[in-house]
Protein backbone atom coordinates (compact mmCIF):
# COMPACT_ATOMS: atom_id res chain seq x y z
CA UNK A 1 0.00 0.00 0.00
CA UNK A 2 1.79 3.33 -1.21
CA UNK A 3 0.63 6.34 -0.03
CA UNK A 4 0.29 9.63 -2.25
CA UNK A 5 -0.40 13.25 -1.29
CA UNK A 6 -1.30 15.35 -3.41
CA UNK A 7 -1.27 19.12 -3.53
CA UNK A 8 -3.75 20.00 -6.81
CA UNK A 9 -2.52 22.47 -8.79
CA UNK A 10 -4.09 23.68 -12.85
CA UNK A 11 -0.78 25.41 -13.32
CA UNK A 12 3.00 24.50 -13.01
CA UNK A 13 5.65 26.46 -13.16
CA UNK A 14 8.57 23.91 -12.59
CA UNK A 15 9.69 25.91 -9.64
CA UNK A 16 8.22 27.31 -6.57
CA UNK A 17 7.97 30.40 -3.98
CA UNK A 18 7.41 28.65 -0.82
CA UNK A 19 7.03 25.24 0.13
CA UNK A 20 3.60 23.70 0.87
CA UNK A 21 4.01 22.79 4.48
CA UNK A 22 1.22 20.42 4.97
CA UNK A 23 2.44 18.15 2.25
CA UNK A 24 5.13 17.69 4.45
CA UNK A 25 3.29 17.69 7.86
CA UNK A 26 1.23 14.98 6.75
CA UNK A 27 4.48 13.54 5.74
CA UNK A 28 5.25 13.26 8.56
CA UNK A 29 2.45 12.18 9.89
CA UNK A 30 2.76 9.26 8.16
CA UNK A 31 3.73 6.03 10.42
CA UNK A 32 7.33 4.94 8.76
CA UNK A 33 6.24 1.12 8.50
CA UNK A 34 3.92 2.27 4.99
CA UNK A 35 7.12 3.63 3.95
CA UNK A 36 7.69 7.24 2.60
CA UNK A 37 4.91 9.01 0.71
CA UNK A 38 5.69 10.14 -2.94
CA UNK A 39 4.93 13.98 -2.51
CA UNK A 40 3.39 15.45 -5.39
CA UNK A 41 3.51 19.44 -6.01
CA UNK A 42 1.50 20.34 -8.79
CA UNK A 43 2.41 23.94 -8.58
CA UNK A 44 6.21 22.21 -9.79
CA UNK A 45 4.59 19.10 -11.94
CA UNK A 46 1.24 17.64 -12.67
CA UNK A 47 0.37 14.81 -11.15
CA UNK A 48 1.15 11.30 -13.49
CA UNK A 49 -1.63 8.90 -13.29
CA UNK A 50 0.37 5.94 -13.82
CA UNK A 51 2.21 6.15 -10.93
CA UNK A 52 -1.05 5.25 -9.01
CA UNK A 53 -1.60 1.40 -7.99
CA UNK A 54 -4.61 0.06 -6.88
CA UNK A 55 -5.08 0.09 -2.74
CA UNK A 56 -2.58 2.67 -3.06
CA UNK A 57 -3.77 5.65 -0.63
CA UNK A 58 -3.76 9.05 -2.36
CA UNK A 59 -4.12 11.63 0.46
CA UNK A 60 -5.33 15.16 -1.50
CA UNK A 61 -5.14 18.65 0.24
CA UNK A 62 -7.55 21.30 -1.26
CA UNK A 63 -8.78 24.94 -0.41
CA UNK A 64 -11.67 26.67 -2.49
CA UNK A 65 -9.24 27.68 -5.13
CA UNK A 66 -7.93 24.30 -6.47
CA UNK A 67 -10.72 22.32 -4.83
CA UNK A 68 -12.04 21.57 -8.63
CA UNK A 69 -8.69 19.95 -9.73
CA UNK A 70 -8.86 18.06 -6.26
CA UNK A 71 -11.99 16.90 -7.86
CA UNK A 72 -10.70 15.80 -10.96
CA UNK A 73 -7.57 13.93 -8.94
CA UNK A 74 -9.72 11.95 -6.88
CA UNK A 75 -11.89 10.93 -9.43
CA UNK A 76 -8.69 9.67 -11.28
CA UNK A 77 -7.12 7.93 -8.30
CA UNK A 78 -10.63 6.24 -7.79
CA UNK A 79 -11.09 4.39 -11.07
CA UNK A 80 -7.74 3.54 -10.74
CA UNK A 81 -8.42 1.37 -8.21
CA UNK A 82 -7.04 3.62 -5.24
CA UNK A 83 -8.91 4.83 -1.69
CA UNK A 84 -8.91 8.39 -1.94
CA UNK A 85 -9.39 10.40 1.08
CA UNK A 86 -9.67 14.30 1.32
CA UNK A 87 -8.48 17.06 3.85
CA UNK A 88 -7.72 20.92 3.85
CA UNK A 89 -9.83 24.01 4.84
CA UNK A 90 -12.59 22.98 1.93
CA UNK A 91 -13.11 19.49 2.90
CA UNK A 92 -13.56 20.51 6.20
CA UNK A 93 -16.22 23.10 5.50
CA UNK A 94 -18.16 20.77 2.62
CA UNK A 95 -17.11 16.89 3.21
CA UNK A 96 -20.12 15.66 1.09
CA UNK A 97 -18.91 17.77 -1.85
CA UNK A 98 -15.31 15.80 -1.61
CA UNK A 99 -17.31 12.55 -1.62
CA UNK A 100 -19.80 12.94 -4.50
CA UNK A 101 -17.70 15.00 -6.28
CA UNK A 102 -13.66 14.18 -5.78
CA UNK A 103 -14.42 10.25 -5.58
CA UNK A 104 -13.26 10.64 -2.16
CA UNK A 105 -13.65 7.44 0.37
CA UNK A 106 -12.89 9.48 3.11
CA UNK A 107 -12.38 12.95 4.65
CA UNK A 108 -10.88 14.58 7.05
CA UNK A 109 -11.78 17.55 8.88
CA UNK A 110 -9.74 19.61 10.83
CA UNK A 111 -6.31 19.69 11.41
CA UNK A 112 -4.99 15.75 10.30
CA UNK A 113 -1.69 15.92 12.15
CA UNK A 114 -3.04 13.17 14.33
CA UNK A 115 -5.96 11.25 12.48
CA UNK A 116 -3.85 10.91 9.65
CA UNK A 117 -2.44 7.18 10.94
CA UNK A 118 -5.95 6.09 11.97
CA UNK A 119 -6.96 6.70 8.49
CA UNK A 120 -4.55 5.07 7.22
CA UNK A 121 -4.72 2.04 9.50
CA UNK A 122 -8.63 1.00 8.52
CA UNK A 123 -7.42 1.95 4.88
CA UNK A 124 -5.14 -0.73 4.92
CA UNK A 125 -7.97 -3.10 6.52
CA UNK A 126 -9.62 -1.87 3.81
CA UNK A 127 -12.69 -0.55 6.69
CA UNK A 128 -12.43 2.84 6.58
CA UNK A 129 -15.05 5.49 8.08
CA UNK A 130 -16.46 8.44 5.58
CA UNK A 131 -15.73 11.32 8.36
CA UNK A 132 -12.45 11.74 10.46
CA UNK A 133 -12.67 14.68 13.14
CA UNK A 134 -9.52 15.68 13.75
CA UNK A 135 -10.55 19.00 15.29
CA UNK A 136 -8.02 21.53 16.23
CA UNK A 137 -4.62 19.77 18.14
CA UNK A 138 -3.06 21.39 20.67
CA UNK A 139 0.17 23.18 19.50
CA UNK A 140 2.30 21.19 21.63
CA UNK A 141 1.46 18.19 19.34
CA UNK A 142 1.83 19.93 15.77
CA UNK A 143 4.10 17.45 13.88
CA UNK A 144 7.35 18.85 12.79
CA UNK A 145 7.25 18.65 8.85
CA UNK A 146 9.37 15.72 7.06
CA UNK A 147 11.86 18.02 5.20
CA UNK A 148 14.30 15.56 4.00
CA UNK A 149 11.82 14.70 1.53
CA UNK A 150 11.79 18.02 -0.17
CA UNK A 151 13.26 17.21 -4.10
CA UNK A 152 15.95 19.22 -4.67
CA UNK A 153 16.22 22.91 -6.01
CA UNK A 154 12.77 23.14 -6.29
CA UNK A 155 11.68 25.77 -3.86
CA UNK A 156 13.04 29.44 -2.91
CA UNK A 157 11.28 29.63 0.84
CA UNK A 158 10.71 27.00 3.30
CA UNK A 159 7.37 27.64 5.58
CA UNK A 160 7.63 26.85 9.45
CA UNK A 161 4.56 27.13 11.55
CA UNK A 162 4.97 28.78 14.86
CA UNK A 163 1.25 29.95 15.73
CA UNK A 164 -2.13 29.01 14.55
CA UNK A 165 -5.45 30.67 14.72
CA UNK A 166 -5.52 34.26 15.48
CA UNK A 167 -7.99 36.30 18.14
CA UNK A 168 -9.41 38.87 14.97
CA UNK A 169 -12.58 38.10 13.15
CA UNK A 170 -12.58 40.17 9.73
CA UNK A 171 -15.74 39.36 7.93
CA UNK A 172 -13.92 38.13 4.67
CA UNK A 173 -11.44 35.59 6.21
CA UNK A 174 -12.12 31.96 7.43
CA UNK A 175 -8.76 32.05 9.71
CA UNK A 176 -10.76 32.52 12.96
CA UNK A 177 -13.75 30.09 12.18
CA UNK A 178 -11.65 27.07 11.23
CA UNK A 179 -8.18 27.51 13.16
CA UNK A 180 -9.88 28.85 15.93
CA UNK A 181 -9.96 32.39 17.69
CA UNK A 182 -6.83 31.08 20.85
CA UNK A 183 -3.52 31.35 19.59
CA UNK A 184 -2.14 27.49 19.54
CA UNK A 185 1.71 28.88 19.70
CA UNK A 186 4.54 26.31 19.26
CA UNK A 187 7.24 26.23 21.75
CA UNK A 188 10.68 27.74 20.32
CA UNK A 189 12.22 24.71 20.73
CA UNK A 190 10.29 22.77 18.43
CA UNK A 191 10.23 25.97 15.51
CA UNK A 192 13.59 26.40 15.56
CA UNK A 193 14.89 22.61 15.30
CA UNK A 194 13.03 23.03 11.85
CA UNK A 195 14.62 26.47 11.34
CA UNK A 196 17.31 24.84 12.09
CA UNK A 197 17.11 21.61 9.85
CA UNK A 198 15.97 23.60 6.98
CA UNK A 199 19.41 26.07 7.05
CA UNK A 200 21.97 22.60 7.42
CA UNK A 201 19.69 21.82 3.72
CA UNK A 202 20.69 25.10 2.43
CA UNK A 203 17.46 27.29 2.89
CA UNK A 204 18.32 30.84 4.14
CA UNK A 205 14.90 32.20 3.24
CA UNK A 206 11.87 31.10 5.55
CA UNK A 207 8.14 32.04 5.07
CA UNK A 208 6.28 31.56 9.23
CA UNK A 209 3.62 30.44 7.57
CA UNK A 210 1.40 32.02 11.06
CA UNK A 211 -2.25 32.81 10.81
CA UNK A 212 -1.15 35.99 12.84
CA UNK A 213 2.36 36.42 14.37
CA UNK A 214 1.00 39.53 16.85
CA UNK A 215 -1.68 37.47 18.58
CA UNK A 216 -1.18 39.73 21.77
CA UNK A 217 -1.73 43.46 21.20
CA UNK A 218 -0.22 46.25 23.93
CA UNK A 219 -4.32 47.20 23.75
CA UNK A 220 -5.31 43.30 24.75
CA UNK A 221 -2.84 43.78 28.25
CA UNK A 222 -3.77 46.75 28.98
CA UNK A 223 -7.59 45.70 28.72
CA UNK A 224 -6.81 42.83 31.23
CA UNK A 225 -5.20 44.42 33.62
CA UNK A 226 -8.40 47.09 33.47
CA UNK A 227 -10.42 44.39 34.39
CA UNK A 228 -8.16 42.98 36.99
CA UNK A 229 -8.17 39.74 34.97
CA UNK A 230 -5.37 38.24 36.43
CA UNK A 231 -5.88 34.57 35.04
CA UNK A 232 -5.81 36.28 31.50
CA UNK A 233 -3.22 38.86 31.73
CA UNK A 234 -0.96 36.02 32.78
CA UNK A 235 -1.99 33.96 30.10
CA UNK A 236 -1.51 36.91 27.41
CA UNK A 237 2.24 37.54 29.02
CA UNK A 238 3.22 34.03 28.65
CA UNK A 239 2.46 34.29 24.92
CA UNK A 240 3.97 37.78 24.39
CA UNK A 241 7.44 35.96 26.30
CA UNK A 242 7.45 33.13 24.06
CA UNK A 243 7.06 35.41 21.14
CA UNK A 244 10.19 37.20 22.79
CA UNK A 245 11.96 34.43 23.51
CA UNK A 246 11.19 32.62 19.13
CA UNK A 247 12.81 36.34 18.38
CA UNK A 248 15.93 35.94 20.61
CA UNK A 249 16.67 32.38 19.20
CA UNK A 250 16.48 33.42 14.86
CA UNK A 251 18.32 35.99 15.91
CA UNK A 252 20.85 34.01 16.90
CA UNK A 253 21.27 32.13 13.74
CA UNK A 254 23.66 32.44 10.68
CA UNK A 255 23.31 35.97 9.58
CA UNK A 256 22.39 35.05 5.88
CA UNK A 257 18.91 33.60 7.27
CA UNK A 258 15.65 36.18 6.61
CA UNK A 259 12.23 35.66 7.47
CA UNK A 260 8.77 36.76 6.52
CA UNK A 261 5.22 36.65 8.30
CA UNK A 262 2.14 37.71 8.29
CA UNK A 263 1.28 39.81 11.08
CA UNK A 264 -1.97 42.62 11.57
CA UNK A 265 -0.82 46.26 11.62
CA UNK A 266 -1.24 46.61 15.35
CA UNK A 267 2.40 45.61 15.95
CA UNK A 268 3.49 49.15 14.28
CA UNK A 269 2.68 50.49 17.69
CA UNK A 270 4.73 48.16 19.74
CA UNK A 271 8.16 49.48 18.89
CA UNK A 272 9.90 46.46 21.48
CA UNK A 273 8.31 43.99 19.24
CA UNK A 274 9.14 45.64 15.76
CA UNK A 275 12.87 45.79 17.56
CA UNK A 276 12.62 42.11 18.13
CA UNK A 277 11.86 41.20 14.81
CA UNK A 278 14.55 43.35 13.34
CA UNK A 279 17.33 41.67 15.67
CA UNK A 280 15.34 37.90 14.16
CA UNK A 281 15.51 39.53 10.82
CA UNK A 282 12.08 39.03 10.70
CA UNK A 283 12.62 41.29 7.45
CA UNK A 284 9.24 40.71 5.90
CA UNK A 285 5.75 40.36 6.98
CA UNK A 286 2.03 40.15 5.05
CA UNK A 287 0.03 42.73 6.55
CA UNK A 288 -3.75 43.10 5.34
CA UNK A 289 -4.48 46.65 4.82
CA UNK A 290 -7.51 45.65 3.24
CA UNK A 291 -9.01 49.73 2.58
CA UNK A 292 -7.59 52.99 2.93
CA UNK A 293 -10.59 54.69 4.22
CA UNK A 294 -12.92 54.14 7.43
CA UNK A 295 -15.76 52.75 5.59
CA UNK A 296 -14.23 50.31 3.66
CA UNK A 297 -12.61 49.05 7.09
CA UNK A 298 -16.13 49.10 8.76
CA UNK A 299 -17.11 47.07 5.54
CA UNK A 300 -15.00 44.37 6.66
CA UNK A 301 -15.02 44.35 10.69
CA UNK A 302 -11.74 45.30 10.83
CA UNK A 303 -11.97 48.97 12.97
CA UNK A 304 -8.74 47.77 14.57
CA UNK A 305 -6.63 49.13 11.03
CA UNK A 306 -6.17 52.79 10.16
CA UNK A 307 -6.92 54.93 7.63
CA UNK A 308 -5.64 57.53 5.57
CA UNK A 309 -2.62 59.50 6.83
CA UNK A 310 -2.08 57.90 10.01
CA UNK A 311 -2.01 54.09 7.71
CA UNK A 312 0.77 55.87 5.74
CA UNK A 313 2.74 56.53 9.07
CA UNK A 314 1.87 53.22 10.59
CA UNK A 315 3.20 51.12 7.39
CA UNK A 316 6.40 53.80 7.24
CA UNK A 317 6.91 52.65 11.11
CA UNK A 318 7.56 48.77 10.15
CA UNK A 319 9.90 50.58 7.23
CA UNK A 320 11.94 52.11 9.94
CA UNK A 321 12.36 49.50 12.06
CA UNK A 322 13.62 47.41 8.98
CA UNK A 323 10.51 45.05 8.60
CA UNK A 324 9.32 45.20 4.89
CA UNK A 325 5.65 45.49 4.22
CA UNK A 326 3.66 43.26 1.43
CA UNK A 327 0.48 45.16 1.88
CA UNK A 328 -2.75 43.41 1.26
CA UNK A 329 -5.81 45.91 -0.16
CA UNK A 330 -9.10 44.62 -1.02
CA UNK A 331 -11.59 46.09 -4.38
CA UNK A 332 -15.06 45.99 -4.75
CA UNK A 333 -16.48 46.99 -1.05
CA UNK A 334 -19.61 48.57 -0.87
CA UNK A 335 -18.14 51.99 0.18
CA UNK A 336 -15.79 51.72 -3.07
CA UNK A 337 -15.92 54.11 -5.88
CA UNK A 338 -13.97 54.81 -8.93
CA UNK A 339 -12.05 57.21 -7.11
CA UNK A 340 -10.62 54.31 -4.66
CA UNK A 341 -8.40 52.55 -6.88
CA UNK A 342 -5.65 55.12 -7.61
CA UNK A 343 -6.35 56.44 -4.46
CA UNK A 344 -4.58 52.97 -2.91
CA UNK A 345 -2.06 53.17 -5.16
CA UNK A 346 -0.91 56.34 -4.13
CA UNK A 347 -1.10 55.00 -0.98
CA UNK A 348 0.87 51.89 -1.36
CA UNK A 349 3.59 54.14 -3.11
CA UNK A 350 3.32 56.61 -0.37
CA UNK A 351 3.88 53.94 2.61
CA UNK A 352 6.14 53.27 0.69
CA UNK A 353 5.40 48.99 0.72
CA UNK A 354 7.72 47.39 -0.29
CA UNK A 355 4.88 44.62 -1.96
CA UNK A 356 1.53 44.70 -2.67
CA UNK A 357 -1.58 42.52 -3.51
CA UNK A 358 -4.51 43.92 -4.39
CA UNK A 359 -7.78 41.28 -4.52
CA UNK A 360 -11.26 42.08 -5.52
CA UNK A 361 -13.63 41.04 -2.67
CA UNK A 362 -14.48 37.30 -2.67
CA UNK A 363 -17.00 35.85 -0.65
CA UNK A 364 -15.14 32.43 0.59
CA UNK A 365 -16.63 29.69 2.48
CA UNK A 366 -16.14 29.73 6.22
CA UNK A 367 -16.81 33.51 6.50
CA UNK A 368 -19.08 35.81 7.61
CA UNK A 369 -19.02 37.39 4.16
CA UNK A 370 -20.13 34.18 2.20
CA UNK A 371 -22.98 33.25 5.10
CA UNK A 372 -24.67 36.67 4.04
CA UNK A 373 -24.31 36.40 0.24
CA UNK A 374 -25.81 33.29 0.30
CA UNK A 375 -28.40 33.81 2.39
CA UNK A 376 -28.75 36.75 0.35
CA UNK A 377 -29.16 34.73 -2.64
CA UNK A 378 -32.23 32.67 -1.55
CA UNK A 379 -33.69 29.22 -2.57
CA UNK A 380 -32.88 29.24 -6.46
CA UNK A 381 -29.67 31.47 -6.99
CA UNK A 382 -27.90 32.07 -10.28
CA UNK A 383 -27.14 29.07 -12.48
CA UNK A 384 -24.15 29.35 -14.53
CA UNK A 385 -22.59 25.70 -16.47
CA UNK A 386 -25.47 23.94 -14.50
CA UNK A 387 -23.69 25.23 -11.31
CA UNK A 388 -25.37 27.72 -8.47
CA UNK A 389 -23.38 30.57 -8.06
CA UNK A 390 -23.42 29.70 -4.45
CA UNK A 391 -21.00 27.12 -5.47
CA UNK A 392 -18.81 28.88 -7.59
CA UNK A 393 -15.46 26.98 -7.32
CA UNK A 394 -17.27 23.91 -9.14
CA UNK A 395 -17.97 26.93 -12.36
CA UNK A 396 -15.50 26.10 -15.07
CA UNK A 397 -13.00 28.21 -14.61
CA UNK A 398 -13.36 29.65 -18.45
CA UNK A 399 -16.84 30.36 -17.23
CA UNK A 400 -16.66 32.04 -13.71
CA UNK A 401 -17.65 34.99 -12.94
CA UNK A 402 -14.49 37.59 -11.55
CA UNK A 403 -16.88 39.00 -9.05
CA UNK A 404 -19.66 38.60 -7.41
CA UNK A 405 -21.60 40.63 -5.98
CA UNK A 406 -23.92 44.01 -6.95
CA UNK A 407 -21.72 46.75 -6.09
CA UNK A 408 -23.86 50.13 -6.02
CA UNK A 409 -21.90 52.20 -8.26
CA UNK A 410 -19.13 50.10 -10.55
CA UNK A 411 -19.96 46.74 -12.83
CA UNK A 412 -18.14 43.74 -11.78
CA UNK A 413 -15.87 44.47 -15.18
CA UNK A 414 -15.28 48.01 -14.05
CA UNK A 415 -13.77 46.67 -10.95
CA UNK A 416 -11.86 44.10 -12.60
CA UNK A 417 -10.62 46.42 -15.05
CA UNK A 418 -9.61 49.25 -12.32
CA UNK A 419 -7.98 46.13 -10.40
CA UNK A 420 -5.80 44.95 -12.96
CA UNK A 421 -4.70 48.62 -13.67
CA UNK A 422 -3.32 49.36 -10.68
CA UNK A 423 -1.65 46.38 -10.35
CA UNK A 424 0.10 46.91 -13.66
CA UNK A 425 1.38 50.62 -12.11
CA UNK A 426 2.54 49.46 -9.02
CA UNK A 427 4.55 46.91 -10.61
CA UNK A 428 5.86 48.24 -14.06
CA UNK A 429 9.68 48.30 -14.69
CA UNK A 430 10.30 51.80 -13.20
CA UNK A 431 8.45 51.62 -9.94
CA UNK A 432 10.32 48.37 -8.71
CA UNK A 433 13.74 49.89 -9.47
CA UNK A 434 12.55 52.54 -7.44
CA UNK A 435 11.37 50.56 -4.93
CA UNK A 436 14.27 48.51 -4.92
CA UNK A 437 16.97 51.04 -4.34
CA UNK A 438 16.63 50.15 -0.43
CA UNK A 439 19.09 47.15 -1.24
CA UNK A 440 22.65 48.12 -1.22
CA UNK A 441 23.79 44.76 -2.95
CA UNK A 442 23.87 44.38 -6.73
CA UNK A 443 22.46 40.51 -6.07
CA UNK A 444 20.21 41.92 -3.93
CA UNK A 445 18.53 44.19 -6.19
CA UNK A 446 18.33 41.62 -9.00
CA UNK A 447 16.47 38.70 -6.62
CA UNK A 448 13.79 41.71 -5.60
CA UNK A 449 13.19 42.86 -9.48
CA UNK A 450 12.99 39.11 -10.35
CA UNK A 451 10.51 38.07 -7.52
CA UNK A 452 8.64 41.24 -7.60
CA UNK A 453 7.64 40.39 -11.55
CA UNK A 454 7.09 36.77 -10.73
CA UNK A 455 4.75 38.01 -7.73
CA UNK A 456 3.24 39.89 -10.26
CA UNK A 457 3.04 37.01 -13.37
CA UNK A 458 1.73 34.54 -10.80
CA UNK A 459 -0.82 36.13 -8.82
CA UNK A 460 -2.04 39.03 -10.87
CA UNK A 461 -2.53 37.83 -14.04
CA UNK A 462 -3.54 34.58 -13.95
CA UNK A 463 -5.83 35.26 -11.37
CA UNK A 464 -7.79 38.17 -12.65
CA UNK A 465 -7.09 38.30 -16.55
CA UNK A 466 -9.75 37.37 -18.53
CA UNK A 467 -7.34 37.37 -21.40
CA UNK A 468 -6.48 33.48 -21.72
CA UNK A 469 -2.97 34.84 -23.91
CA UNK A 470 -2.33 37.15 -20.52
CA UNK A 471 -2.91 34.10 -18.70
CA UNK A 472 -0.94 31.76 -20.38
CA UNK A 473 2.27 34.52 -21.46
CA UNK A 474 2.35 35.37 -17.73
CA UNK A 475 2.43 31.35 -16.90
CA UNK A 476 5.45 31.33 -19.29
CA UNK A 477 7.41 34.44 -18.04
CA UNK A 478 6.95 33.12 -14.42
CA UNK A 479 8.51 29.75 -15.52
CA UNK A 480 11.13 31.64 -17.15
CA UNK A 481 11.96 33.78 -14.38
CA UNK A 482 11.68 31.21 -11.26
CA UNK A 483 14.16 29.14 -12.34
CA UNK A 484 17.60 31.94 -11.99
CA UNK A 485 15.17 33.47 -9.17
CA UNK A 486 15.58 30.30 -6.90
CA UNK A 487 19.00 30.29 -7.39
CA UNK A 488 19.50 34.05 -5.90
CA UNK A 489 17.61 32.58 -2.49
CA UNK A 490 19.57 29.23 -1.92
CA UNK A 491 22.25 29.21 0.44
CA UNK A 492 25.18 26.79 1.40
CA UNK A 493 24.10 23.67 2.93
CA UNK A 494 25.41 23.53 6.20
CA UNK A 495 25.04 19.80 7.50
CA UNK A 496 27.10 20.66 10.79
CA UNK A 497 24.51 23.58 12.08
CA UNK A 498 23.63 23.09 15.79
CA UNK A 499 20.40 23.80 17.58
CA UNK A 500 21.48 26.77 19.59
CA UNK A 501 20.61 25.97 22.81
CA UNK A 502 18.08 27.82 24.94
CA UNK A 503 19.92 28.94 27.96
CA UNK A 504 22.69 30.47 25.85
CA UNK A 505 20.10 32.75 24.75
CA UNK A 506 18.63 33.83 27.82
CA UNK A 507 17.63 37.37 27.53
S1 LIG B 1 -7.64 38.62 8.11
FE1 LIG B 1 -5.84 38.39 9.42
S2 LIG B 1 -6.37 39.58 11.26
FE2 LIG B 1 -8.32 39.17 10.20
S3 LIG B 1 -9.09 37.26 11.11
FE3 LIG B 1 -7.93 36.70 9.28
S4 LIG B 1 -5.87 36.21 10.04
FE4 LIG B 1 -6.92 37.39 11.63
Amino acid sequence: MKIHLVNPSDVSFGTAVITPRWLYVIAAATPRTYGDPAIVDETLAPLEPETIGRRDVVGIGIHTANALRGYELGRMARERGAYVVFGGIHATLYPKEAIELGGAHAVVQGDGDHIWAEVLADCSQGAFKQNYVGGRIEAGSFAPARWDLLPKNSYMWASVQTVRGCPKHCSFCSVWRTDGQQPRQRSSDAVIEEIVELRRRGFCFIALADDNFYPVTLEDLRLAAQQHNSARLHELESLRAERFELMARLAKLPSDMCFFTQITMEAAEDPEFLDAMKAARIKGALVGIESVTPEGLKDVYKDFNLAGEHLVERLQTFRRHGVYVLGSFIFGLPSDNPSTFMATEDVAERAEVTFAQFVMLTPFPGTVDFIKWEKSLGDTPEMIGGVPITRRWLIPTPLRPKLFWAHPVMSGEEIRRQTQLVWDKFYDWGSIWKRAQFIKSNRGRLAFMLISRIYRHMYADTGIATDSARKSSSARWARWLAKPCRRLFAGRPMPELQVPAAEELAV
